[in-house]
């Protein structure tokens, strides 16, 4: 488990290869310093808004990255992630120094560098390339995430109108991508960082209302988690952390504006967090709660067996403890916990036992369906308002009967998922069974449905009526299409001249 981020102040290389040595080969250090001079050198004599010698803005990017333990070639892409567009140094010499993948990162967040707000016209414009860098390779978003973090850090130094811009791109662009990508920590961070530019007033109301709240509830707090702990050790369960996690500043803004301002409403604005080794200790520690103080009705929830839209997974419950205080209790192991805060990082987590990156990068899906996206939308640039609500959208997570996930957004229907399997299951689906009932075809999915469709070989193709139902993009296009196929056949049966378009 990692800490949350942190930057000292006045990073250097070596405070950068002290981070490195925690979980980095030698060799690995080698490369880093190489490419810290590098860019020392193409940087040399350029000094950012603040004064700073320009080297200190990579430098602290990368330092982001190390506080995560994330694989080293991501991390020299981050020294050398403003080289290309800013200094003489081309990509062809970061391509010879440092090879291919790297020069490939280098140059994704090239790209990106070119993109600006603009307001709301832009916007779209904005998504479009982001997705296609994202696609390309998603390790070129963490880079910028983690560069955009400092350049919020060091926002003060900007004028005014800059300042906003920047803030409010974080707000309305990065962060929701951040967040679809469950990397909690950095929309957190993205969020908090923009969140005083972008609504100053607003941010120092619930900035007060949260101190208040922690004074208050701080000390009786402390006695909660001792209770916690002595309860646990005596029932056998080894407790790795607990702490009081406060609720992120814009997140309860957000939460604060749901509640109409009635903060009594609000029981997380300070919880009490739980790391537990295992699943099954988590339930226990779930039992070990309710039976030392009494459950709220309805606020007991199970994201372990089923994960929020993005993947969180989690036991929240929340209880009257001593007094009618009510605290929120969140239980989770420590995978949990890197996969709430890292996300999709989680992927490129150096992993000490292997001598390199954790997972198979391949085995992540929404990469596979991020491509899909941009392949379409590629091919049909006017519909990239339906497709920024497919990528918006919560989330749900489906079964195939053999027990594959499908990702669908919220309220997706039996023919949505067809579609998303293959596209003539959905021209030639017929029924469908969720959980082993047979239920008419608009039925919405439920996280956690196994579904199964009932294929008609016979079918000619989709009906209309699905247009009023389905959700999701991929779906809505394929029956347009196989509908005006059919219209085109129909059109030369009857009129079997060629027809003027
Ligand atoms: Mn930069």
């Amino acid at each position: 488990m990692r800490s949350t981020i942190v930057l000292p102040p006045d990073i250097t290389i070596e405070t950068l290869v002290e981070e490195l040595k925690k979980y980095c080969r030698k060799t690995d250090i080698e490369m880093i310093r190489l490419a810290y001079d590098f860019a020392a050198d193409a940087h040399k004599g350029q000094v950012r808004y603040n004064g700073e010698p320009y080297i200190t803005h990579p430098l602290a990017a990368a330092y982001i990255l190390a506080l995560m333990r994330i694989d080293i070639n991501i991390i020299v892409a981050a020294l050398l992630h403003d080289v290309p567009e800013d200094t003489q140094v081309t990509l062809e010499e970061i391509e010879k120094n440092f090879g291919k993948d790297v020069a490939q990162m280098v140059k994704g967040i090239t790209k990106l560098g070119k993109i600006k707000y603009r307001g709301v016209e832009r916007y779209l414009e904005n998504l479009r390339k982001m997705f296609i860098a994202m696609a390309e390779d998603i390790r070129v978003m963490i880079i910028k995430f983690a560069d955009r973090i400092h350049n919020l850090l060091t926002l003060d130094a900007q004028p005014p109108n800059k300042q906003y811009r920047i803030a409010m791109e974080s707000l309305e662009i990065y962060a929701p991508i951040a967040n679809r990508l469950s990397m909690g920590e950095f929309k957190g961070l993205l969020e908090d960082l923009s969140f005083p530019y972008v609504y100053p007033k607003e941010y120092e109301k619930v900035k007060a209302l949260r101190d208040n709240v922690i004074a208050e509830e701080g000390p009786y707090l402390d006695k909660i988690m001792e209770a916690t702990k002595t309860e646990m050790k005596n029932s056998g369960i080894k407790v790795l952390d607990i702490h009081g996690r406060k609720k992120k500043l814009y997140s309860l803004y957000q939460k604060l504006i749901q509640k109409n301002w009635d903060a009594s409403q609000i029981h997380d604005i300070v919880a009490l967090r739980i790391v537990v080794p295992d699943v099954g200790d988590c339930y226990a520690a779930l039992g070990i709660i309710h039976q030392l103080w009494r459950p709220l009705k309805g606020r007991i929830k199970d994201f372990i067996s089923q994960p929020k839209p993005n993947g969180y997974k989690s036991l929240h419950t929340t209880v009257f403890c001593d007094d009618g205080n009510i605290v929120e209790f969140q239980i989770r192991t420590p995978e949990m916990h890197d996969e709430a805060e890292y996300g999709v990082a989680a992927h490129w987590h150096y992993d000490e036992k292997k001598g390199g990156a954790k997972k198979d990068r391949k085995d992540i899906s929404w990469a596979k369906e991020l491509a899909k996206i941009q392949q379409e939308v590629l091919n049909n640039l006017s519909d990239l308002e339906s497709m920024k609500i497919d990528f918006f959208q919560n989330r749900i997570f489906v079964f195939t009967p053999n027990g594959d996930v499908i990702d669908l957004p919220e309220n997706a229907t039996a023919v949505d998922f067809a579609y998303h399997i293959h596209t003539d299951i959905g021209n030639k689906c017929n029924g469908v069974k969720i959980n082993e009932q047979m239920v008419s075809l608009d039925t919405p999915l439920k996280s956690g449905d196994v579904v199964e469709v009932l294929v008609d070989k016979n079918r000619k193709g989709p009906s209309p009526d699905w247009l009023k139902f389905v959700k999701t993009h991929v779906a809505k296009s394929r029956i347009k299409q196989s509908l005006n196929a059919k219209k085109q056949s129909w059109l030369k049966a009857i009129f079997p001249l060629p027809i003027k378009k």
